[in-house]
């Protein structure tokens, strides 16, 4: 019934006991199973093979599992069957595709324990994290499901889907991103090959499972991690592909396009968010947010806060400054599996630029917090927040994706909306203002595909904040992840026309 308003999926609440010892329990379950090597599923047939991919337990930063690499002449099988088992799918009504994701939704709300145990355990992910991450996943399920009814509503549209998909997914948000983009796909008729993030397939192969069992048929949706290497490329790049949907970084989109410049490509790539906070703020609710956008799953958010841009008295104000080192110091920082860490593991070892940001300082930046490396665990720190990130250095324009935050001063709020909007990005951004003027003016200046006034700039709900960016944080037409012509971009529309 599409005339009823939807409805997001509700997160557990963990403020019942019963609950916390349900994941308990579940985690315990999870953890005291080997992982059996992951295989590849191609044409319906679950494949292992020799050449070898390691999944690691962030953890104790030590090997957890093996999965199945496929190699060109699986690659080219894997096209074959999506592309013969194409017209199948497509020919199945709206209503059909819509009624499969349905039973998705239902799936993974049945399994919501077991996947939550799966990221706390593969993803390093809190165990909030991860509940709030199925929540998502059903959310897609039950929108899309939902969305071409819509858009059908439109007279004389025709979608002719686009073929096969190749869906490659990141890490950060291993079940959700990856079973959305599917669910999209699949909705406008396409068949799909995923190949998945390679720091996580164990939970994309646990999401996966939950789709075929719910009837996404096998040849329909295929599983397919592939290596970094030329087998990867003949995916992305192959000529029978008709979209390709990344979620990631900026240079990877381009490298996807130097491989295939006509390529049809559908990516939210990298950001470098900040949040202002301007004399007029509630500096109570404007800092709990701040903290809660900065070190959400450690910052390992293309949505996070990796800046504060601060009006000069608040800046100056050394009251401000040590309720926020206060607030920053009593995050706790430990394993995912304890239901009070908010800092847990990181997903991969910190290199390059999130290296740089944890361990130095560029000229006229000092500590408020500096950054440890814990239990000797090169995945696990505690959060860093460096003071006086001068206008244009490196720290303002990279992105890092971790647990550290930047503080700017600005003199004014024209001056910190300035250096908001002096990014390359464009995904997310806030204001924490109580003054309607600056929030009037903000707004239509906010160079951002989400912008957020007086909340953390993190945690994008399903319809109710469509999620995507501008300027390099997007490839594409800008469509918006759970928003409302998402599925639609997967098709071409024909406009049908004939003289009553
Ligand atoms: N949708 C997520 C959010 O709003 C971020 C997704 C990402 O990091 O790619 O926080």
């Amino acid at each position: 019934d599409y005339s009823k308003p939807f409805e997001n999926a509700p997160d557990t609440d963990w403020s019942l006991r019963k609950n916390a010892f349900w994941i308990i329990q579940k985690i315990e379950q999870e953890k005291s199973q080997e992982i059996e090597q992951i295989p590849l599923q191609v044409g319906g047939d679950l494949i292992l093979t020799e050449d070898l991919g390691q999944g690691v337990d962030p953890s104790k930063n030590m090997p957890l599992y093996q999965y199945s690499l496929a190699n060109l002449e699986l690659v080219e099988k894997a096209l074959d069957v999506a592309e013969a088992a194409q017209s199948g799918w497509a020919a199945r009504t709206i209503e059909e595709r819509a009624r499969v994701l349905k039973d998705v939704a239902v799936e993974i709300e049945r399994k919501r324990g077991e996947s939550i145990a799966v990221m706390v355990r593969e993803a390093g992910k809190a165990v909030v994290e991860a509940d709030a991450e199925v929540s998502e996943a059903i959310d897609f399920a039950n929108y899309y499901a939902e969305s071409l009814s819509w858009e059908g509503m439109l007279d004389g549209v025709e979608y002719t889907p686009l073929g096969v998909v190749v869906i490659t997914p990141p890490w950060n948000f291993p079940f959700a991103i990856p079973c959305g983009g599917v669910l999209a796909a699949l909705m406008a008729g396409n068949t799909v090959i995923m190949k998945p993030a390679p720091e996580s397939v164990y939970t994309a192969w646990v999401m996966t499972q939950q789709l075929w069992d719910a009837g996404v048929p096998r040849d329909t949706l295929q599983f397919v991690p592939c290596p970094d290497n030329e087998v990867g490329r003949s995916l992305v790049a192959s000529k029978r592909v008709g979209a390709v949907v990344l979620t990631g970084a900026f240079e990877t989109g381009i490298m996807f396009q130097s491989w295939k410049p006509d390529m049809r490509l559908f990516a939210e790539t990298s950001g470098k968010n900040s949040l202002i906070i301007t004399n007029a703020a509630d500096p109570d609710q404007a800092i709990k947010d701040l903290v809660k956008g900065s070190f959400g799953h450690a910052g390992q958010k293309c949505s996070a806060s990796s800046l504060a841009i601060l009006e000069a008295d608040v800046y100056d104000n050394a009251a401000f400054m040590r309720q926020l080192k206060d607030a920053v110091e009593s995050l706790a920082v430990g394993q995912s599996w304890d239901l009070s860490s908010v800092m847990t593991p990181l997903m991969v070892e910190p290199e390059s630029n999130l290296e740089r940001a944890l361990t130095t300082l560029d000229e006229g930046e000092e500590w408020l917090i500096e950054p440890k490396m814990l239990e000797g665990n090169p995945r696990l720190w505690s959060p860093g927040v460096k003071l006086g990130v001068k206008k244009g250095s490196w720290y303002h324009k990279a992105e890092c994706f971790g647990p550290v935050l930047g503080v700017m001063r600005a003199e004014n709020v024209e001056e910190a909306m300035r250096i908001q909007n002096d990014s390359d990005f464009g995904l997310t951004g806030g204001i924490h203002t109580l003054d309607d003027r600056e929030v009037a003016v903000w707004r239509e200046q906010v160079e951002v595909g989400n912008a957020y006034i007086n909340r953390p700039i993190t945690g994008a709900i399903v319809r109710r904040q469509p999620f995507g960016g501008w300027k390099k944080s997007c490839f594409g037409p800008g469509a918006k992840a759970g928003g409302p012509n998402y599925v639609s971009i997967f098709a071409s529309w024909k406009q049908v026309d004939a003289p009553k």
